[in-house]
């Protein structure tokens, strides 16, 4: 799968609508359509990267900044203060579904341990 029939290439390129919270020359953070959680924010990579897996050593930088987008987004949302999770799912029984990388950031109620 390449940019043309990825979803999200196609929410950062901005031929597909998205609600929009954050974006830089890197990442594009945006409310997921079907919300597991009363605040469920995507916080993806402009680069086509399928997963975790795909993922190459000069990416290394990348990650690190999905991370601290999502610290500036909960602290700009003050979802520190009651907490929240972040989660990559891989993979079939990771729970993949869109096969482009992205970074949930989970808050707004109390989310289960183990999850489902
Ligand atoms: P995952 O199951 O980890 O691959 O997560 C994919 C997420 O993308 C799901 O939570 C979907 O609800 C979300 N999603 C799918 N299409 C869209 C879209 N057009 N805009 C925002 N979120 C989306
Ligand atoms: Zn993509």
């Amino acid at each position: 799968m390449g940019r043309e029939d990825c979803v999200f290439c196609q929410i950062v390129d901005k031929k597909i609508a998205s609600e929009t919270i954050y974006e830089d020359d890197d990442l594009v953070a945006f409310h997921d359509i079907n919300p597991q959680a009363p605040s469920h924010i995507l916080i993806v990579p402009r680069k086509h990267i399928t997963n975790l897996s795909a993922i190459e050593d000069e990416d290394t930088p990348l990650l690190g900044k999905l991370l601290v987008v999502a610290r500036d987004i909960a602290k700009e949302n003050h979802l520190g203060e009651k907490g929240f999770r972040i989660a990559l799912n891989e993979g079939k029984e990771g729970g993949q579904t869109i096969f482009h990388l992205h970074m949930h950031l989970l808050s707004g109620r109390r989310l289960m341990w183990p999850p489902g």
